[in-house]
Parts: structure tokens; sequence; C-alpha cells
């Protein structure tokens, strides 16, 4: 065990993910990619597992010194080349009815010293390599969830002042707490908070706004939302017929932007970690839901290789909302890391819309998908807009005026 981690609040994370996460169900084989330094929690995780009626939890490792080894060594073909037999199996165990957990956890900043140019490579070929295994996933066909571990490294990047192992606590009890796990009954937790979740997805599914202006500092945007958009957020139904919670911790609600009608100018409100480098201070002026302008104070050259990865790339894929009182916004404490940073702030992501937030979208040709306004790339980056002072409202299409959010809160009470 890693010292400063506390072993109970391992376990709780281990079993929420197994029960309320994943929904593991009897029979099931359970495939956990992670980094090696998750090892302890992989093994409360297994433990969790075989007790839901697993017949096999099948992990497979990461490790950031190995992944620094190829950027310092390898040759650069290497860079282009990604293991297309690894990801033909992780598909055939999903076709099969395999669920998967992915635990993150590595050093986020691993990357900064290293060549963008071979990063953005590498990511594009494993992307595509791992399309067969990422399709079923981003198609929810089986249940699967995202949750962390305080890695060493991770843990240092957000506590630096810390010493590492103080550091590795303190994030452990952020993601414990992230994750909604204090108190007796984390399960009982979770159910209160799906519920409440449910009930603003609900409130928005009935909106059916034609679009969202955003006003607040350094930002005056409106997002064109397509016809049959479909909010979604918290517990999700998988093709298998498993209710699960893809990411532990959540508090988003998300929907599908237009592609083609996204106008104005937006500013970032909290740094972005992408590919091991750091992004911050960004402002984008979109013109017909393309980004025609962007500009980042650091990280100028990471945000423009993101940009320009492919067509859609430089198009929004997601909007999400989330109030800025969620637990984690509150923590104040920037994680470098997507599950967490993006449940803090309302946030857009640059690249791939998810076919489920468009009504009868999973299964559609990506033509008509692209067709209705679901913005096609290989990449999908979520990054933060949101703060106390934005203000957003919904627009119906016979242009009646609804107020969203006020100061980054909800407007509209439905308690
Ligand atoms: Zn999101
Ligand atoms: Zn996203």
């Amino acid at each position: 065990m890693p010292h400063g981690i506390d072993p109970d609040q391992l376990d709780k994370l281990a079993e929420i993910t197994v029960r309320t996460g994943l929904n593991l169900q009897s029979g099931q084989e359970l495939v956990v990619f992670a980094p090696a330094e998750a090892l302890p929690l992989i093994r409360r995780v297994a433990v969790h597992a075989y007790k839901a009626g697993a017949n096999a939890v099948v992990p497979f490792f990461t490790d950031d010194e190995m992944t620094l080894a190829r950027f310092l060594h390898a040759p650069s073909e290497s860079f282009d080349h990604a293991s297309e037999w690894y990801y033909e199996g992780i598909a055939k165990a999903l076709e099969n009815g395999a669920a998967r957990l992915s635990i993150l956890g590595n050093d986020p900043m691993l990357l900064a010293h290293q060549d963008p140019d071979c990063a953005a490579r590498l990511s594009k070929a494993v992307s595509r390599a791992a399309k067969p295994a990422t399709k079923p996933i981003a198609n929810f066909d089986v249940n699967w969830c995202v949750t962390a571990f305080p890695g060493a490294a991770w843990a240092s990047q957000v506590f630096p002042s810390e010493a590492p192992e103080k550091a590795q606590k303190m994030l452990m009890d952020m993601i414990f707490n992230a994750s909604r796990l204090e108190g007796p009954d984390p399960v009982a937790n979770w159910d209160a908070h799906s519920r409440n979740l449910k009930t603003r997805i609900d409130w928005l599914n009935t909106c059916r706004f034609s679009e969202l202006r955003y006003r607040g500092p350094g930002t005056d945007l409106t997002i064109g939302l397509p016809d049959g958009h479909v909010w979604k957020g918290g517990r999700s139904l998988a093709g298998n017929g498993v209710a699960f919670q893809p990411n532990i911790p959540t508090e988003e609600v998300f929907t599908c932007p237009h592609a083609d009608r996204v106008s104005g100018l937006v500013s970032g409100t909290k740094p972005l970690s992408y590919q091991g480098q750091l992004i911050d201070g960004i402002k984008v002026r979109f013109e017909a839901g393309k980004a025609v302008s962007a500009h980042a104070a650091k990280g100028q050259d990471a945000l423009r290789e993101l940009l320009e990865t492919d067509e859609g790339a430089c198009r929004i894929g997601e909007v999400a909302l989330v109030p800025d009182s969620s637990p984690i916004s509150r923590s104040g404490v920037l994680f470098y890391n997507t599950l967490f940073d993006e449940n803090a702030s309302c946030h857009l992501a640059f690249g791939q819309s998810y076919s489920s937030t468009i009504e009868a979208g999973s299964g559609l040709p990506l033509s008509t998908l692209r067709e209705r306004g679901c913005n096609q790339s290989m990449i999908h980056v979520d990054w933060m807009i949101g703060s106390a002072q934005l203000d957003i409202d919904g627009v119906s299409k016979t242009g009646e005026i609804v107020h969203v959010m006020r100061k980054g809160e909800w407007a509209v009470s439905l308690d």
C-alpha cells in the first residue's frame, strides 16, 4: 500500500465503482485498464467484482516510466505505430459482453518536455488503431466506468508544496469527497445524486431549446442545438440492458451542440492539460461553428496542434452544464485531469460528439449524424468555460427566453 492512502477509502471507492459505476453483472467479465501503481485499488476492485459474480477480472497496465522511455529512446517510426492486435482483442472481449473499467492516475505533465509533434503522431496512431475498442464504449453497447487512483506524480502536481506522501493522502481525500463516498451509505448518496441529475435532465429535455446564449467575462457566445438533441448525464442504460454510471465522480448534464451553429467569443476559465502539456488563458472566436481564431496565453502550440488534428477538431461536439457550487468546484483545486476538472465547471468539448445525445443517433451512419449537426473528429477534448460570473439563457424555437443559469448556478429550482 502506498503510504498516506487510507485503505478504507480505497475499498469504498472500489465498491462504488463496481456496484454503482459498472453495476457489474453476475457472470460478466471485467477488463481493467490502469497505471501499474494503481494496483492497490485494482485488487480491491477484483474483490468486489468477484463478490458481484464476475467470471474473470483481466487487468492491463500502463506505466509512466515506460511511456517516457518511448519518447526518450524509440526510433521515429515508433510514433506512428500502435498495436492493432491488442485493440482487436479488447474489442472482441467487449463484443463478448465484458464490462470495461479505466482507472486514471498518470502524471498529467509526463510529456511536458517531449516533442509535441511526436505526442500528436502517437495519439493519432493510437486513436486510429483503438477505434474497434472505443466504438462500443462511445456507443454505450456495454457497461463501463472511469474512476481515479491518486498516483504519486499526479498528487505532487496537484499539491506541489506538500511532501509526496502527504500529497497522495490529500489527493485521495479529494477523490473520496468528489466521488460522494462520505457517510454510512455511499450507494444511497449516489441514488439521491442520480435522481437530482435526472430531474434536471428531464427539465432540459422538455425545454427543447433551439440555442443557448452564454454571457460572462470575456464570453459572449451563442450555441445552436440541433433538432432532436437529447440531454444526458448521470446514470445511463447500456445496449446490453445494464444501467451504469460512466464516470465516478460526475456532476455534469450534457448534450450535442450543432457543429455549424456556434458563434461569438468564449474564454476558458481553467487551464487545460492536454497530452502532458498545459494550455491556459484560452480565447476562441467561433463563426458558423468553426473556431476562426484561437489564442492561449500559455501552450499556444499545443492548442494549435489540437485544433488542427483533423477537420472536426476545431468545432465542438459537447456542451455541458455544471453548477459552480458542485463539490469539485467548491474544493477550488485544479486537478490537471478532465474527469475532475470537467465536473467543476460548465464546459465545451472540441471534437467528437456523442451519438447518444441526438434522438435515435446510435448506429446512424457518420454522414447522417454530421448532416444533423453532430460533429465528427478523432479527438474529444473538454475545456472549462464556467465561473461564478457566467449567465446562460435558453432560447426556444419561437424566441422565448428562459434563464438557465445565473452567476454559475441553476436559475430555476426543481426541488
Ligand atoms: Zn463533459
Ligand atoms: Zn467531454
